[in-house]
């Protein structure tokens, strides 16, 4: 039998302090040491929860350098959790240098499920939850921005990132250069707390209903794309109508491709959806 201690991976609130699971509490309680992202927001939780276990900093810079002392711990005997500031460690936040080492010493790492913001967020925007394809935080730079969405652009799986409240007037507008006006997004703001927020819009309308309303700009944030549709019903009525009046002065194929090339569409499906229509 090994002497090593445990890693436990414990998710923890991404707001409502009532979505701590009773294992989660049961866990912290009864490890050595938290490693804790920040240990005054951690402390909080462990004062709700009345748990007295002791904290130690474990964050991105200095994750490396914490990494091998964890280890040691470890490998001593000691059980450790890991705790981000919300949610799931991990899911952009730090541990993945900590979790490698342990399965490379064949230390056990025990997950202790919970919030995630990714998750929470899908589960109620009524996109396809089928695939769905996590992107983390966009780019901070526009160039770096776009060229990932025209990576994207023809992914079908609904598309899920984090962003923060000042750069989300930013993205939008690359959303609509590269995807498309039409795009179907969600918005998932303030999940679980006091003013949780759910939008659905097309890009262009989400960015107009965030100008109007400069609260819908402010707090935490997941931002969902609906994936891309070769649904030949996802085609709007404004580009049926692009190609019906280009189609009377131009080729077929020739309306068909310059209609794509405007409303970020599949060429081919508006090209059958022309003969299917005689045009
Ligand atoms: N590990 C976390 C998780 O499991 O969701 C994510 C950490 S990441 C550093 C923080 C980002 O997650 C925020 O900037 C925001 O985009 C998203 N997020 C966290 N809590 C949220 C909430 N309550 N509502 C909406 N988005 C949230």
């Amino acid at each position: 039998m090994s002497s090593s201690g445990v890693l436990y991976i414990v998710a923890t609130p991404i707001g409502n302090l009532f979505d701590m699971t009773y294992r989660a509490v049961e866990v912290l309680q009864n490890v050595d040491l938290i490693c804790a992202e920040d240990t005054r927001n951690t402390g909080r939780l462990l004062r709700h929860y009345n748990i007295a276990t002791a904290t130690v900093a474990f964050h991105d810079h200095n994750e490396q350098q914490k990494a091998a002392s964890m280890l040691e711990k470890l490998q001593s005997g000691m059980d450790l959790a890991l705790v981000s500031d919300a949610g799931t460690p991990l899911i952009n936040d730090p541990g993945y240098r900590l979790v490698h080492l342990c399965r490379e010493a064949h230390i056990q790492v025990v997950p202790v499920p919970g919030a995630c913001a990714a998750i929470t967020a899908l589960s109620a925007a009524g996109l396809p939850t089928d695939r769905f394809h996590y992107e983390g935080f966009f780019p901070p730079k526009k160039v770096a921005r776009q060229q990932l969405l025209s990576q994207l652009q023809d992914e079908s799986a609904t598309l899920v990132f984090y962003e923060s409240p000042h750069r989300i007037l930013d993205t939008l507008d690359d959303i609509i250069e590269v995807l498309g006006a039409q795009r179907n997004l969600v918005l998932a703001r303030e999940l679980t707390k006091t003013f949780e927020t759910f939008a659905a819009l097309p890009a262009q309308e989400m960015r107009e209903w965030m100008l109007a309303d400069p609260n819908q700009q402010k707090g935490e944030m997941v931002l969902m794309i609906q994936g891309y549709q070769a649904d030949p019903q996802a085609v709007s009525s404004e580009a049926m109508e692009t190609l019906k009046l280009l189609s009377s002065e131009l080729p077929l194929k020739k309306a068909a491709a310059m209609t794509a090339q405007i409303y970020h569409l599949k060429k081919n499906i508006l090209y059958k959806l022309g003969l299917e229509l005689g045009l």
